[in-house]
């Protein structure tokens, strides 16, 4: 039995990434996956992917960022599938830069997409669970948002936002039937990841009890996970993946 079967799922920034991955475990779970990405060319790609291996997916332009975008993510999706199930809040960026050094621009680039981002499509997507009385919603966050990081004001800052709004939706969704909750994933070998000096990336390594990176599709297990019925009673929780880093 598909752990997802029917469901209507939208994964933005699932052009590349944990977000691809979790979109094709989605469509092989029996979900029906809006991938969504800012990048045309390769959203399309995942989408098709997906078609090819005979699952159902659509592609929707959204950056996040834009209000009008998410609002259009969500009609769209609802115009097609007539619900949406679950939604992965995943799309997100870094423009590192230490504290002097951060210009205002990195600093709202980032919150623009990993903070208000989360809170456009959630706002976008809410109204249609809550009339269906039943939802998901998966937001990611990550490890650095529980104990800072340096270089990443920015995105820790939005980070940690993503965990509180998550605990707020989780009260206020939590009552209209919408499970609401946070993954923290630690280092997970993706081209975000690839951007990162080889001689950090060593270090990060190390700091691992596990002894390595996470991959993408681990993460996306745990997303997997929560957004089925075996996770109807988690509610507003924070989960780490990260191979034991936080320890
Ligand atoms: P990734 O490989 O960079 O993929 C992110 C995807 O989001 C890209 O396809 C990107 O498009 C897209 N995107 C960027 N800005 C967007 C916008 N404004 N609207 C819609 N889509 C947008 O990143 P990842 O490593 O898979 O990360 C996925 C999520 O996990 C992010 O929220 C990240 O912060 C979080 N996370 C990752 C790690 C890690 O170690 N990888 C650790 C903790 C948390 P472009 O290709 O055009 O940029």
């Amino acid at each position: 039995m598909n752990r997802l079967q029917d469901k209507v799922a939208i994964i933005t920034g699932s052009g590349r990434g944990i977000g691809r991955e979790t979109a094709l475990l989605f469509a092989h779970e029996g979900a029906k996956v809006v991938v969504s990405d800012i990048d045309s060319a390769l959203g399309e790609q995942t989408a098709t992917e997906i078609r090819r291996a005979g699952g159902t997916a659509i592609f929707v332009r959204a950056d996040v960022s834009q209000r009008a975008d998410a609002q259009l993510l969500a009609e769209t999706t609802a115009k097609e599938f007539g619900r949406i199930d679950i939604l992965v809040n995943n799309a997100g960026i870094l423009r590192d830069a230490t504290l002097l050094k951060m210009t205002e621009e990195q600093f709202d680039q980032v919150i623009s997409v990993n903070l208000k981002g989360v809170f456009n499509c959630t706002q976008a997507v809410a109204p249609i669970m809550i009339q269906q009385g039943k939802g998901k919603i998966i937001n990611v966050s990550s490890v650095v948002a529980l104990y800072g990081n340096f270089g990443q004001t920015n995105y820790v800052a939005a980070k940690a936002g993503v965990i509180g709004m998550t605990k707020v939706w989780a009260r206020e969704l939590g009552r209209k039937g919408i499970c609401v909750n946070a993954v923290c994933p630690g280092f997970i070998s993706t081209e975000m990841v690839k951007s990162v000096p080889e001689k950090i990336l060593e270090a990060m390594k190390e700091k691992v009890p596990l002894g390595r990176l996470g991959e993408p599709r681990e993460v996306a297990q745990l997303f997997l996970f929560l957004a089925s019925d075996e996770a109807n009673y988690i509610n507003g929780a924070v989960i780490s993946i990260d191979g034991g880093i936080t320890v």
